[in-house]
């Protein structure tokens, strides 16, 4: 009995050289250490071993034990270490993790795009203030007290320090116009982009919130005829080198004339289609000469310097031209709609 037991020692011994993974660890514990394995036929052998025996076999049985468990513990925590990458030079052939790569919103883009444009063309960029006081947004833009557009259905009025000190979103960039000529001598050639507050219901075409582009030229003698050259070169950069560009008569507090400014329709060139409601011609903005009540309003004189000023709306412009049916895409960050431009 003890010769087989110091038989199994060196014959185990010998076989845990050989585990190399799981399956040999498995078959290393079912020969050895299962239930029906050697050890246990051992025990089983023991219970008829003579009296004077017991002691030294005993012994002897319960030292393989030992070593039996000691091996297989042993080769168990090699052969799960062994898979940790640590242990393992990395597979440079695996596939890498995609990232996603983060754009400009398509709303900066074109904010960006239009400003450059102007830029070439001697256009300063002026940001302004997105909290604007009644003065600047509405007096000094000659809106008279009653204009509709005052009203607090149209307009979010934050709060008021007595009767000529009322706070409000701005409506327009406008009052971006008013601070810099306050601020600077003619001549004054500036592009103001950013966020405009109407107090609207929210639908498909139109939101609480959305981005204008406003231009303004001081100087002397800065003619009608300068505005419609400056705004056809935006067109051609912008929509399309050989579309034509027309004004229509049209009105606003601030300017006079006034006109509304079109670009033929780039999508049908011109021809008629659904987003032209079939007339060739897409909006894109208003425009006109600075009204001489304004150059008054900031000490500047009428007779001296004249002026033209145009604005537009962004998201209404990028509508047509990348198709997009609902204005409300521009702010859902919606991923499958941003990484399209
Ligand atoms: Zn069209």
């Amino acid at each position: 009995m003890l010769e087989k037991i110091e038989n199994i020692k060196s014959e185990a011994n010998l076989e845990s050289g050989l585990i190399k993974d799981e399956k040999t660890l498995e078959e290393f514990r079912l020969k050895y250490l299962s239930r029906n394995g050697l050890l246990n036929t051992l025990f089983e052998e023991f219970k008829s071993v003579d009296r004077e025996s017991k002691g030294k076999v005993g012994k002897s049985l319960n030292e393989l034990k030992i070593s039996l468990q000691k091996i297989y513990d042993e080769q168990k925590e090699k052969t799960v270490s062994g898979k940790s990458p640590d242990n393992e030079s990395p597979d440079i052939t695996l596939p890498g993790v995609k990232f996603n790569k983060g754009t400009k919103h398509l709303i900066s883009q074109a904010i960006d795009e239009i400003t450059e444009i102007f830029q070439r063309i001697g256009f300063q960029v002026y940001e302004g203030f997105e909290i604007e006081d009644e003065y600047h947004n509405f007096d000094a833009l000659n809106t008279p007290d009653y204009h509709p557009s005052r009203d607090m259905q149209d307009t979010f009025y934050l709060h008021s320090e007595g009767k000529d000190k009322n706070y409000l979103l701005r409506t327009h960039t406008s009052p971006a116009q008013i601070r810099v000529m306050e601020k600077t001598k003619p001549p004054v050639r500036v592009i103001v982009p950013g966020k405009v507050y109407r107090n609207e219901a929210v639908s498909s075409r139109s939101l609480a919130f959305f981005h204008q582009i406003e231009g303004l030229y001081v100087d002397r003698k800065v003619s009608f005829s300068d505005l419609k050259g400056t705004l056809d070169y935006f067109a051609k950069e912008f929509f399309g080198e050989n579309l034509k560009t027309r004004l229509r008569p049209s009105f606003f507090p601030f300017t006079e004339p006034s006109a509304e400014m079109d670009v033929e329709c780039y999508l049908c060139s011109a021809k008629g289609c659904r987003i032209c409601k079939y007339t060739g011609w897409l909006e894109i903005g208003g425009c006109g000469m600075v009204n001489p009540d304004v150059f008054k309003m900031v000490g500047y004189d009428p007779d001296e310097y004249t002026g033209f000023a145009f604005g537009m709306g962004i998201e209404r412009t990028l509508m047509p031209k990348y198709g997009i049916p609902d204005i409300r895409l521009f702010y859902e960050n919606d991923i499958r709609f941003l990484k399209q431009f």
